[in-house]
């Protein structure tokens, strides 16, 4: 049947021999949903030899057998497949090596100059087709989290490759995060290679930030935020605020162009964090206030305070779908507040992180809280998370952090 054969790919056309790897076969949907650019197939959409554990690399095919693709394989989340490949390649060392080198590529070429970058995400997950690992890099030290069953299980493998590649101080594990339990693995951090490395300091644009790579929010820092947080920074002017602060990194980029910044955490700790930064970088027109943000931008706005440029950065209001409505006017709140809060003029840098909130999403409960507040506003720039996070096309999960820099007239 050559004319049929013609319009598959030239891997399946040759019938190799496959590398030993478990078939796992594909529904039409979950054939659709691979062809369309996406990388996860849901288990009900497949249909997968029982004596599979979970963790291993399989081998996708569709219902003739034909072969589609090799993805990693779970036992325990929703989401059984993971695209790794569309070629019939195996699936060994030398390929995540391949697979590791191309993601540090990447960051080479979008900041070419490594003294600028001394902090970032080297590997980015499945838009780096390394899905369910995270590494992040702060000066020489890197933070590992392999967040499903086939990283973990190969948790030394990557930790050797990475050693090998960046040739790091140490390599932090943080797997204390809560997206493990859907793979039914335990939360776990601590180190995989080198020394306990303590606070790290990294220069982001001009700013002296620190890193708890252990103990720190994430694996010691937003660095999704990184470029929002400069171009923040280009913006600032008079009187300004950060609510949502963490460890003050935003409210450091205000304060360089910024008269007084006021900065606030919900938590003491967090605060605590951002005054030592604050005092690392001289910067004493910061003032960081422990309060519940919601509660200040509303008393504040009642009270009729001005600010020229502010900053909202909270944590994802929407965790799951079910929390979804209650996000939106979380959200529309604390955007509403600010545009009442804002002089004529003022910038509002505004974000969401929740994936569950695609950018429309976003911008229509942004445009809402501008029309409640009876301001016109200008878009100056739409923003996402930093280059070295990059989104695949087809798969919108990897399209999570939405920024808006506003201008309100
Ligand atoms: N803007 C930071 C990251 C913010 S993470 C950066 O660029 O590094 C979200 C922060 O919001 C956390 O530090 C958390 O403690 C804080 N937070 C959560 N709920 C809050 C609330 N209701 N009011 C103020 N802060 C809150």
């Amino acid at each position: 049947m050559p004319s049929r054969n013609a319009t598959r790919p030239a891997s399946a056309r040759i019938a190799r021999k496959s590398d030993g790897e478990p078939e796992v076969a594909l529904s039409r949907r979950g054939l659709e949903r691979l062809r369309t650019g996406h990388v996860w197939v849901y288990r009900t959409d497949l249909r997968a030899p029982a004596e599979l554990k979970g963790g291993e690399v399989v081998r996708l095919v569709d219902d003739r057998g034909w072969f589609v693709g090799k993805a990693f394989y779970g036992k325990q989340s929703q989401i059984s497949v993971r695209l790794l490949t569309r070629e019939d390649e195996p699936i060994d060392e030398a390929f995540f090596a391949r697979r590791l080198a191309q993601a540090r590529a990447l960051r080479e070429a979008a900041a070419p100059d490594p003294e600028l970058r001394h902090a970032g995400r080297v590997v980015h997950g499945e838009a780096d087709l390394l899905p369910g690992l995270v590494v992040d890099r702060y000066g020489d030290c890197l933070v590992v989290q392999t967040l499903i069953e086939a990283t973990d299980a190969r948790r030394e493998l990557f930790a050797d490759l990475l050693q090998e590649l960046w040739k790091p101080r140490a390599i932090v594990e943080r797997n204390d995060v809560k997206v493990r339990a859907h793979e039914g693995l335990p939360a776990r951090k601590g180190l995989l290679r080198g020394a306990d490395p303590g606070p790290v300091e990294f220069l982001e644009g001009e700013v002296k930030l620190v890193a708890d790579l252990l103990e720190g929010q994430k694996t010691g820092a937003f660095l999704d935020q990184a470029e929002n947080r400069i171009e923040a920074g280009r913006y600032a002017r008079g009187r300004a605020l950060d609510c949502f602060t963490y460890g003050g990194a935003f409210a450091l980029h205000l304060a360089r162009r910024a008269e007084t910044v006021t900065a606030v955490d919900i938590s003491e700790r967090a605060a605590e964090e951002g005054r030592r930064t604050a005092a690392r970088n001289g910067a004493t027109n910061v003032t960081f206030q422990v309060a519940n943000a919601f509660d200040l931008l509303r008393d504040q706005a009642d009270e009729g305070q001005v600010y020229d440029t502010i900053v909202l950065d909270p944590p994802a209001f929407a965790k799951n779908k079910a929390s979804l409505a209650a996000a939106l006017r979380g959200y529309k709140e604390i955007n509403l507040r600010a545009f009442h809060l804002l002089s004529p003029g003022g910038v509002l840098v505004t974000a969401s992180c929740s994936f569950h909130i695609d950018e429309p999403a976003f911008e229509r409960t942004v445009l809402g809280a501008a029309a409640d507040a009876g301001r016109s506003v200008q878009v100056i720039e739409r923003r996402g998370a930093a280059r070295d996070h990059p989104t695949l096309l087809g798969v919108p999960e990897t399209r999570y952090l939405k920024a808006l820099i506003l201008r309100a007239l």
